[in-house]
């Protein structure tokens, strides 16, 4: 919606951010807000397109696009083009419960699929998100509101990262009693340790919803593994009915020759103790020094990116970044209509910074690690690497193959290894005696989010692998609705 004429009035204008070199002194986050007068005339471009993929959600080239919670974006588009900030407020609260991390740190497949996007710059969508939630927070438009009605039914979550959260908070809202427990020292999964503070504030963002949501009588309890402090079966006796959402951290390893050296360190061990050490004011014993050396990551996800932003933030000498993935591709597919979804191909916010810190982009494209060198100490003290291209075997499929010649040694003192999850951690799993699909994540129907166990359901990536915040929001939300269905017969949550 937003005005008729406003997609060919207006350009698509982002906030400004504080230049790369200038946000590495701080884990502050690094957008600036915009003006209102320039986020009604950005919610303008919507054009009342008729057919909103940006939030039906459709498949292109096979996979999946739109918003997965359904966001009502044509909607609270139109209301902030009219000035109606609080009434949009309530439209995004309708699909989302927190808008503030999705419109932080979401890629925004709905802005992929906005239908603008086909002759033109998308809607900046997932800015407009962000800025209505901040104003609602701002404006102390958000309050408490714990549920008129108690059902007397009592739900355990396992894990309390944004599908816990979610399916909590809905729970909560249907007027069960809910108790999240969690291993970690503080709630919030993946938001609160693994996604760095300059992406998502823990103490500003993600502690005040954390906070709003125990005002509203959801009970968190830290510190607590289930499996191991307490045990599964307990869980099951005492409750009406349990809601996995544990997650995907399994992490991938990469077994080469001196692998056991010092120095060697997956993804979120540096990740989570750094974030530990900035909330705790100082730095734990496991925490991981990146300053002054020269740090290889191997993975050109998302995780790898945080590892680059991090390390630059510890002043490192030097960043490199392995990725097996051949560069970009220039072409979109002939089926795609849209411009491509930037994926782990995009210069994102950790590369731009190295980029402006080293000058040049630290990824290193179609390259594996062969081998780790060390020192008479154990430390760590190179890579082998060598390029690789992609053959189809047999089978067809393709598989990297080593490029004789292009044999690379780069020195390092630190190695991050962030090549993606596993699955869930199986104990719990296997201690329930949970069925499993073949990647040995939580067999349970999407849409139904049931386990093969009676009472037990399960919701994020623990039940589809690694994925996004906004498919964990999506998945919380869908289980808290068959919990809730499971145990009062009917549900009106959505
Ligand atoms: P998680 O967030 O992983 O939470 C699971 C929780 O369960 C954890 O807190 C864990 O401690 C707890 N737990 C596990 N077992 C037990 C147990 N037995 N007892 C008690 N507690 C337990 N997605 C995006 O959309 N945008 C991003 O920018 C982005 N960046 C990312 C950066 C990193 C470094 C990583 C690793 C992931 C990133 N993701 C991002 C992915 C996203 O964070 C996840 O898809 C999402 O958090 C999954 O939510 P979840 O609730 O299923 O699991």
């Amino acid at each position: 919606m937003g005005k008729p004429t406003g997609f060919i009035e207006f350009l698509r204008e982002l906030p400004s951010e504080l230049t790369p070199l200038d946000r590495l002194h701080n884990w502050d986050e690094f957008h600036l807000p915009m003006p209102e007068d320039k986020l009604r005339n950005q919610a303008a471009r919507c054009m009342d397109c008729g057919t909103p993929f940006c939030h039906t959600g459709t498949l292109i080239s096979g996979m999946a696009s739109g918003c997965p919670i359904n966001n009502l974006i044509p909607e609270w588009n139109d209301l902030i083009y009219r000035g109606l900030w609080r009434e949009a407020l309530d439209r995004l609260h309708k699909t989302n419960n927190f808008p503030e991390f999705t419109g932080r740190v979401c890629p925004a497949p709905c802005e992929g699929s906005c239908v603008l996007g086909i002759h033109n710059p998308p809607v900046t969508i997932k800015n407009i998100e962000c800025s209505i939630i901040d104003k609602g927070w701002e404006s102390g438009w958000i309050t408490a509101n714990p549920p008129a009605i108690r059902t007397g039914k009592k739900v355990a979550v396992i894990g309390s990262g944004p599908a816990g959260l979610a399916a909590a908070d809905q729970l909560n809202k249907a007027g069960h009693w809910v108790t999240v427990y969690e291993r970690a020292d503080r709630p919030g999964g993946l938001l609160m340790y693994g996604i760095p503070n300059m992406k998502l504030d823990k103490e500003e963002v993600v502690l005040r919803r954390l906070q709003m949501l125990e005002q509203e009588g959801v009970k968190m309890v830290c510190n607590t593994e289930v499996g191991k402090d307490i045990s599964a079966q307990d869980l099951l006796n005492e409750y009406d009915a349990v809601v996995i959402c544990t997650g995907a951290t399994k992490p991938r390893d990469l077994n080469i020759e001196g692998r056991q050296l010092k120095g060697i360190h997956f993804a979120m061990e540096f990740l989570t103790a750094n974030t530990k050490a900035l909330l705790d004011g100082q730095p734990g014993e496991d925490f991981i020094s990146a300053a002054g050396k020269d740090v290889v990551i191997i993975g050109g996800g998302d995780t790898g990116t945080d590892c680059v932003g991090t390390s630059l933030r510890h002043n490192c000498r030097s960043v490199t970044q392995l990725e097996i993935m051949p560069q970009p591709p220039r072409e979109r597919a002939a089926d795609n209509p849209w411009p491509e979804w930037p994926k782990i191909y995009r210069l994102d916010y950790g590369q731009e910074e190295a980029a402006a810190r080293f000058g040049d982009d630290p990824r290193v494209y179609t390259t594996t690690a062969t081998k780790f060198e060390g020192d008479s100490e154990g430390n760590v003290t190179g890579i082998h690497t060598v390029r690789v291209e992609w053959q189809r075997n047999e089978k067809g499929q393709f598989i990297p193959q080593p490029v004789a010649g292009t044999e690379k040694f780069v020195p390092t003192q630190l190695v991050l290894l962030a090549m993606g999850f596993l699955g869930p951690e199986q104990p719990l799993l296997d201690d329930l005696g949970l069925e499993k699909d073949a990647r040995s994540n939580i067999k349970a129907e999407h849409g139904q989010f049931a386990t093969s166990l009676p009472k037990v359901f399960a919701a994020g990536d623990c039940r589809r692998g690694q994925s996004l915040v906004v498919w964990a929001i999506n998945e919380g939300r869908g289980a808290a609705r068959e919990c809730d269905r499971f145990l009062m017969g009917a549900t009106d949550l959505p």
